[in-house]
């Protein structure tokens, strides 16, 4: 189980999912501006490399992030932590990552990944016997212009957009545009937060199943890519690939915004482990 796991960190560091680098191509193809172009022939030349020769596309592999959909009778619910623990333990030796969990005191690096909750794991129990794990490395760039809106319920959904907006444009090329934005609306501050990260494991290209946020996903999305930021924060027609959308009920007096930026190295890989210890590994 360990060895799969490291696997499917090894996919998700080597190698940038077909979406992600459809959406770049095409960012690429319709781009006008020169040093535009050239972050993006460079980026793709970077995702080209990983994938050949199997190595990170990128020197900083971020903080391992795992989302379980932890199966009710899954006989293996006791072990997985400690699957998951190990598992980046020998992945930053193995692929090698690099070691990115630092004392928030002392600065001491633990040389390995792993600390106090890091790697970090958000569990959900579901019904039947298989475990899914979700693997999402996230670079540390992007999740500092990462930020959470309290806003008031009257500033409601234009109030999101021009909270998602500004922030993109002070951020500029800090993420390493062009970005894929979580935003997770509703719940409180943690739960917004929480549905923003874990909305960066959708697709690019796949918009929420609600017609109506499906459709201030794509106004948002115009709205960033008419700042011009642009690859690297350089100038250019593509700031952002995707903006993935998800909502929870609120209280009345809230209205939590959370946003998480994710960059161009939009990283992901899942696994599956079935009841009779078969697993299965994808992207
Ligand atoms: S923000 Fe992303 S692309 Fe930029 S250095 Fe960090 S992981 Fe790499």
């Amino acid at each position: 189980m360990i060895d799969a796991i490291v696997e499917a960190i090894r996919l998700a560091v080597t190698r940038i999912p077909d979406d992600v680098v459809s959406a770049l191509r095409e960012a690429y193809e319709r781009e006008d501006n020169d040093v535009a172009r050239f972050n993006l022939g460079n980026i793709l030349r970077a995702i080209e490399i990983g994938r050949t020769e199997s190595i990170p596309v990128c020197q900083d592999t971020g903080t391992l992030t795992f989302f379980v959909e932890a199966g009710v009778e899954s006989p293996f619910l006791g072990e997985v932590k400690d699957w998951l623990v190990e598992a980046t333990r020998k992945a930053t030796t193995e692929i090698p990552l690099r070691p990115n969990a630092v004392d928030v005191l002392t600065g001491e690096n633990s040389g390995d990944n792993t600390g106090k909750d890091v790697p970090v794991i958000h569990w959900e129990l579901v019904p039947g016997d298989a475990i899914r794990i979700a693997v999402l490395p996230k670079g540390g760039g992007s999740e500092n212009c990462s930020a959470l809106a309290m806003l008031t319920p009257g500033e409601g959904w234009e109030g999101v957009k021009r909270f998602v907006v500004e922030r993109i444009k002070a951020c500029g090329g800090k993420p390493c545009p062009p970005v894929v934005l979580g935003i997770g609306v509703g719940g409180g501050a943690d739960y917004s937060l929480l549905l923003a990260k874990k909305a960066l494991l959708r697709r690019v290209g796949e918009r929420n199943p609600d017609e109506r946020i499906a459709e201030i996903e794509g106004e948002l999305l115009e709205e960033i890519n008419a700042l011009g930021v642009g690859p690297m924060g350089m100038g250019g027609k593509t700031t952002a690939l995707d903006v993935k959308i998800e909502v929870t009920h609120r209280h009345p007096a809230s209205f939590p915004v959370g946003l998480i930026v994710q960059c161009w190295a939009n990283r992901r890989a899942f696994v599956r482990i079935k009841p009779d210890g078969r697993v299965e590994v994808w992207q």
